[in-house]
């Protein structure tokens, strides 16, 4: 799309904006809007959302009057009072018991990447992350930051989980990976990646392999009874790597320095059963650095949170032959996350 110079001053004053709507979107959900007007059998006014919210009248009022503005919350003004319920859109995504829970995610926005972004003027003259200014945690231990509390972890597992729930078929699908009898999944989390991928292959055999206090968290919060895949404790950089046919890097590469990748990926060629591979998801700039804009959102939000960066194809196959792999294929799915196969 071109954007002629004339709209822009409206274009801008838009952007300049949308913080406030993130900010009221973030507010709802901490305050629990969603939740109430979901478990509500009736539309309910200011007075009494407040009521049961434990604020003031007029904030809720005017919170609501912005959710109502951007459609996520519905309204009728019976003689002179307003009346608020919730949308399909609402309970759909943004309530905790949602069928499709977008919580987590909005939380976690609003909680650490939003206190993140406050210093993006540093993170940008510094070239790092802003871990110990805004949390008070090294910069170079970036999993100490993610993880600095319990609950922290099980929030950002959290959002890590929900990505692959909504989105993990298009990647587990992008190739045929039928071949791939024993399959890892290096810093697989919650294992939501790995399920999707037992799913469609029933007779692969899945492991997550992580962090032991991330594997023990998954087990106690994310495990299923008759869960389809096993986990394992680990490091993928000091410890050893399992062999495999197949082994998955979602959302690692773009975390780490080139050199830690390069050493990472080096160490899975060699564990990697001849004929096996390596599937790599992660979300893939163009070539010619225009876009998508996501992908630059998050390549900026790699550098205030970790010492990654998102990159084009071109990098992740310049990456994967330097390593030894070879065939390398790119599959973009059109959605959130792209994947990448190579073979050994
Ligand atoms: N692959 C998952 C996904 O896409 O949802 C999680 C991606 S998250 C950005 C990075 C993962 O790498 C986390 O689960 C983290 O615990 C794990 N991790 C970080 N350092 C690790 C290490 N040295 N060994 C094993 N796992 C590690």
């Amino acid at each position: 799309i071109s954007i002629s110079v004339i709209d822009y001053p409206a274009l801008l004053n838009e952007y300049f904006n949308k913080f406030r709507i993130s900010q009221a979107i973030f507010s709802a959900c901490e305050l629990g809007v969603f939740d109430l007007l979901l478990q509500s059998q009736k539309p309910m006014s200011a007075v009494e959302v407040a009521q049961k919210l434990g604020t003031s009248e007029d904030g809720i009022e005017r919170l609501l009057g912005v959710l109502v503005a951007i459609e996520i919350v519905d309204v009728e003004v019976v003689q002179g009072t307003a009346f608020y319920s919730s949308t399909d859109v609402a309970n759909l995504y943004l309530a905790k018991t949602s069928p499709k829970p977008l919580h987590d995610l909005i939380i976690y926005n609003s909680q650490t990447i939003y206190p993140l972004w406050n210093n993006l003027v540093d993170a940008v003259r510094e070239g790092k992350n802003q871990n110990e200014k805004t949390f008070g945690l090294p910069s170079e231990e970036i999993f100490s930051a993610i993880y600095r509390s319990e609950e922290e972890m099980l929030k950002f597992m959290g959002l890590m989980n929900s990505t692959w729930v909504i989105d993990g078929h298009d990647i587990v699908t992008a190739f045929d990976l039928s071949s791939f009898k024993t399959v890892i999944d290096l810093g697989g989390c919650s294992g939501a990646l790995a399920r999707e991928l037992a799913k469609e292959y029933p007779s692969s055999t899945v492991t997550v392999l992580d962090l032991p206090a991330v594997v023990q968290t998954a087990q106690r919060h994310f495990t299923q009874q008759d869960d389809t895949i096993c986990f394992q404790e680990g490091d993928f950089f000091e410890g050893e790597i399992p062999p495999a046919d197949l082994y998955i890097l979602a959302r690692i590469i773009h975390d780490w320095k080139e050199d830690k990748n390069l050493k990472l990926l080096k160490k899975i060629h060699t564990a990697c059963h001849p004929g096996g591979g390596v599937l790599i998801a992660e979300a893939l700039l163009f070539e010619n650095r225009r876009g998508p804009t996501m992908v630059q959102m998050f390549s900026l939000n790699m550098l205030v949170q970790t010492e990654g960066k998102e990159h084009p194809p071109s990098h992740y196959t310049r990456l994967l032959t330097d390593a030894g792999f070879r065939d390398v294929q790119v599959c973009r799915t059109g959605k959130s996350y792209d994947a990448i196969l190579a073979l050994k």
